[in-house]
């Protein structure tokens, strides 16, 4: 997650490594500053116990009633994204004010700030965060929320244990030869010509909602588990929720974020594999069964019922 960035950089430093909060250089793609130092460069954190991305075991993940299904505050609003940039480690896309979340068992409503992404090397080179089940999808998109109490206060909330709610969603590619799709993913790459080096931004015009990117996934359904940013300084401030259905986004669109934007300027190297690996399993729990699972099993248990009845009311 670079969710802090805009926020708390307060340096500048050379242009193949990125300053966070506390004056740390780091970077994805130098072995003096990639992920594997960040325990040493950002003792404060990184190398803390409730460490994020993690592998999520599905069969492990404990059913939990309380996670119900939250509610969207402007998700469909088509004026909500308001610029897109290259931040020299993710494609950031920040918000509008009024856009945010509430239900899921949040302590209390959270503002949503920005999304941006993870990702690998084009489509067949994968980079998400998260696994499930050992997994790695293309893409993550992360949608970082801050409690509403906080005011857009993000020291606050990085000192607050909730004080962040992180939204997670599985990018995949999409089945068959599409090209261009979907539209508003379409929409959202045609930016990306436009901010190919580090700290370029550009505004972003009305047209396309994050319901709009966020198409076929079951918000009701997702993973819940306390963890923390996967940057530096790796706060261990974040309620993380990762859903289960990945958005399907066409193979051409997904190779544009590896092949069009650089860590620095027009001659640095191409900005992939930004994601951090896999950290220290963590308590994860979901919803319980699906109801489609439960009715095929009480379909199956009526069945065998019946032909029980009906065996013995024959051989009677
Ligand atoms: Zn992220």
């Amino acid at each position: 997650m670079n969710w802090l960035v805009a926020a708390l950089t307060v340096c500048v430093l050379a242009p193949t490594a990125h300053c966070a909060s506390n004056a740390i250089a780091w970077c994805y793609h130098l072995p003096s500053c990639n992920d594997a130092t960040w325990p040493t460069i950002a003792t404060k954190f990184c190398n803390g116990t409730r460490q994020s991305p993690i592998n999520i075991v599905s069969a492990s993940a404990k059913p939990n009633s309380n996670l119900t299904a939250f509610t969207f505050n402007n998700y469909n609003s088509s004026t909500a994204l308001k610029k897109i940039q290259n931040s020299e480690n993710t494609v950031k896309v920040t918000f509008g004010s009024g856009v945010g979340i509430s239900g899921g068992d949040l302590s209390e409503a959270y503002d949503s700030l920005q999304f941006h992404l993870h990702w690998g090397n084009g489509s067949s080179s994968p980079g998400s965060e998260h696994t499930v089940d050992g997994k790695r999808y293309p893409m993550e998109l992360h949608i970082v929320n801050i409690k509403s109490s906080y005011k857009g206060n993000t020291t606050q909330a990085i000192a607050d244990s909730t004080g962040l709610a992180a939204l997670g969603f599985f990018i995949e590619e999409m089945s068959g030869n599409a090209t261009g799709q979907p539209a508003s993913w379409r929409t959202l790459t045609s930016y990306l010509a436009n901010i190919t080096n580090s700290g370029q931004s550009v505004p972003m015009a009305p047209g396309i909602s994050l319901d709009d990117l966020l198409v076929g996934v079951d918000r009701t359904r997702y993973y819940r588990y306390l963890g923390s940013l996967t940057t530096p300084a790796c706060n261990e401030a974040v309620v993380w929720t990762v859903f289960k259905d990945s958005i399907k986004v066409s193979k051409d669109l997904i190779d544009l974020f590896s092949t069009t934007l650089h860590v620095s300027n027009s001659t640095s190297p191409l900005m992939i594999n930004v994601f951090r690996n896999i950290q220290p399993a963590l308590p994860v729990t979901t919803q319980r069964a699906s109801s489609s699972s439960t009715s095929t099993t009480c379909y199956s248990l009526a069945l065998m019922a019946l032909s029980l009845v009906l065996g013995r009311s024959w051989s009677q």
